[in-house]
């Protein structure tokens, strides 16, 4: 079997086109939708993603207001800096990049977040609505997933899902969300004995672990649909995911591929956290 492609980056495409004609109509009722971005420190990786993000948002016509500061910032800045964006009618969502370094407390950061502007979806509300399947926004590489899925025609109803990773921003609560969609959820991590037995059960492998080459095609069943959620850069440059991708595409039905995979949905789902945002403001107002 040779698997079919899914092609995360013409979902995202598609769903970006659809954004746009949601700011125009808000516009058009006098809202820009608004994201506002702190960046604390210079890591390279993160500079990459945050010009990303704000590429994507002016690309659909959603404002975004950035704010940089030095790695040895006291957090009360930035703390302060968050409770002046809650307030601010001008931003309906307010994303924090990390990882922060070491002086800050990350859960007070992310909890100052109004969970009305929480997009990325990891406030303690926003985490515990999707325990109980009601969050106002989903975290965004799960919610991408998810969407890949369906735009695939995929259903996950009754099926065996393994999610090898469980990081609070991509394992747990992908796992909670394909719970919610009746699939039954097997989760694993670095503590994980004999993955191999787990994953073969798989129906759908979401893997979101960090490391090259971790899923190789004995662990995954003949038919099997493969998410590669991981990102990974090789000492000699190359992106890779966390599958051997020419092995396991000879025994998957479909997988994603990294880069073009699951990352453009990431980016995408961030914008569409931010527009619901901004279309809530103005059913609020009505
Ligand atoms: P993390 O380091 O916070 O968590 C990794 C998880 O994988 C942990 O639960 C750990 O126990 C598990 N793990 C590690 N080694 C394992 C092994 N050998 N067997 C089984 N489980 C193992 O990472 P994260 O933030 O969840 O990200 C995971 C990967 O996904 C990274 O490569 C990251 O770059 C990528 N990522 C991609 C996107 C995207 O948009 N595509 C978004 C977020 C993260």
């Amino acid at each position: 079997m040779t698997a079919k492609l899914i092609d995360g980056s013409k979902v995202a495409l598609g769903i970006r086109e659809e954004c746009k004609t949601r700011v125009e109509a808000l516009v058009a009722r006098g809202i820009v939708p608004g994201l506002a971005v702190i960046v604390v420190g210079n890591d390279p990786a993160s500079a990459v993603y945050v010009r990303n993000k704000l590429r994507a948002c002016a690309n659909v016509g959603v404002r975004s207001f950035k704010y940089d500061y030095s790695a040895d910032v006291a957090p009360d800045v930035v703390v302060a800096k968050i409770k002046e964006l809650n307030g601010r009618a001008d931003v309906h969502g307010i994303l924090v990049q990390l990882p922060l370094p070491p002086q800050f407390q990350l859960a007070q950061v992310l909890n100052t977040i109004s969970a009305e502007k929480d997009v990325d979806g990891f406030h303690l509300y926003n985490v515990g609505g999707l325990v109980v399947g009601d969050t106002v926004f989903p975290p965004c590489t799960p919610y991408g997933v998810v969407k890949l899925l369906d735009y695939e025609g995929i259903s996950v109803e009754g099926k065996n899902v393994v999610v090898v990773g469980a990081s609070n921003i991509v394992g747990k609560p992908m796992a909670l969300m394909l719970m919610q969609r009746e699939a039954t959820v097997c989760i694993c991590h670095a503590k994980t004995r004999d993955l191999a037995q787990f994953t073969i059960l798989a129906d759908i492998l979401v893997v979101a672990a960090g490391k090259p080459n971790l899923i190789v095609p004995q662990m995954v069943k003949t038919g099997a649909v493969v998410i590669d959620v991981g990102i990974n850069r090789l000492p000699d440059g190359r992106l890779v995911g966390d599958v051997d991708f020419e092995g396991v595409s000879e025994k998957a039905s479909r997988i994603t591929p990294v880069p073009g995979g699951v990352g453009p949905m990431t980016v995408t789902m961030l914008l569409v956290n931010t527009i619901a945002s901004a279309e809530r403001r103005l059913s609020d107002r009505a």
